[in-house]
């Protein structure tokens, strides 16, 4: 068993850290249960130290941002859980660039680019989570993604070896997702390219889609986003009301009544439930349409597995 107060010495104060941190209390599901050790290091140094450590001493390494794409194991996460959202938040705008890192909040950059009359990331302004996990994802809205404004990511690679920086060719951007899904890098900052716009319309287009994010979205209620894929030539909303799935629920897990694609919390639902009906809609839809509908969630934790 690893002493984690001696592990983390030196690297983390004791306010960075707690043991058996419930899970819950970090997604915006508030599904989860303990991960072993919950660190929220606030510069790169400490980032670097603690994979270098976990690196040597062969511990897994867990990395969230705001946790709001994410659904956490009822077992929970062993080894340690690094959350990103305490990273320090750093913006800067040059010209038609701005520069976001650490934990920094995908809206805050969309509300900055507005502040500096850059147009092109409007469609991120009601996005929850850190700007980090929106490039690990390519977080999409509006006709838009990340993809389309990115111009550089920095990351630490995983044992905390070396920084890199990734232009865009480098990122394998596809349809919710990009290389760090598949080499573990950590994300510590992204460059994007914006475009010069007039302040009122970016102002106006924001304001838009909050509205439609309020009128459509189950925001009242605790959940991840939506949580499928689209598979090419469907729609999946529509699907899954044909199926007669709208309102279907398994405990506190249900397909939410307002927007089909959100599987909702409405209070105590384990992970085991939101898989249950994650799984129960993609049998019907195979049954119906004869189509495969990936799920768009990270699935993390003890004895659960990424499924897509
Ligand atoms: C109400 C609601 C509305 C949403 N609307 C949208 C939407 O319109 N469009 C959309 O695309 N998504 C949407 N989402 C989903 C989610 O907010 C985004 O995918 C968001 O960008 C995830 O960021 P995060 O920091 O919360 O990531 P997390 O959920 O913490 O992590 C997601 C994944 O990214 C990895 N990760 C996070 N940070 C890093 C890092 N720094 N380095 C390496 N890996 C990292 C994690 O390991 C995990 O696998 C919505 C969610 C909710 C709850």
């Amino acid at each position: 068993m690893t002493d984690w107060k001696v592990f983390f010495d030196g690297i983390l104060t004791e306010r960075d850290l707690k043991i058996n941190e419930p899970m819950s209390r970090h997604t915006t599901y508030g599904i989860g249960g303990p991960a072993d050790v919950f660190v929220t290091p606030q510069t790169e140094e400490q980032l670097i130290e603690i994979l270098r450590k976990a690196d040597a001493e062969g511990i897994a390494v867990t990395v969230i941002g705001g946790g709001s794409n994410t659904l956490v194991s009822d077992k929970g996460i062993r080894g340690i859980t690094i959350c990103m959202n305490r990273m320090k938040q750093e913006m800067t705008c040059e010209g038609e660039w701005i520069t976001a890192s650490g934990g920094t909040g995908t809206g805050t950059v969309a509300r900055f680019a507005e502040k500096n009359s850059l147009k092109g990331f409007e469609w991120a302004v009601g996005i929850p989570g850190t700007v980090c996990g929106a490039v690990f994802m390519n977080a999409n809205g509006y006709g838009s993604q990340m993809k389309r404004v990115v111009e550089e990511v920095y990351a630490i690679t995983r044992d905390g070896k070396e920084k890199k920086t990734y232009g865009w060719d480098d990122l394998h951007y596809g349809d919710s997702d990009s290389v760090f899904m598949h080499n573990g890098d950590i994300i510590v900052g992204v460059k994007l390219h914006l475009s010069p716009g007039n302040p009122e319309e970016i102002k106006r287009e924001m304001t838009e889609h909050q509205i439609s994010r309020r009128t459509k979205q189950p925001l009242e209620k605790r959940s991840a986003g939506t949580m499928y894929l689209r598979p090419p030539g469907y729609h999946v909303g529509p699907m899954i009301k044909d199926c007669g799935l709208i309102g279907f629920s398994i405990g506190d897990a249900q397909v939410s009544t307002k927007h089909p694609d959100f599987v909702v919390n409405n209070g105590h639902a384990s992970c085991q439930e939101i898989l249950d009906v994650l799984h129960e809609v993609q049998k019907r839809i195979m049954e119906k349409y004869h189509v495969h509908v990936p799920l768009d969630v990270r699935i993390i934790g003890e004895g659960v597995q990424q499924e897509r």
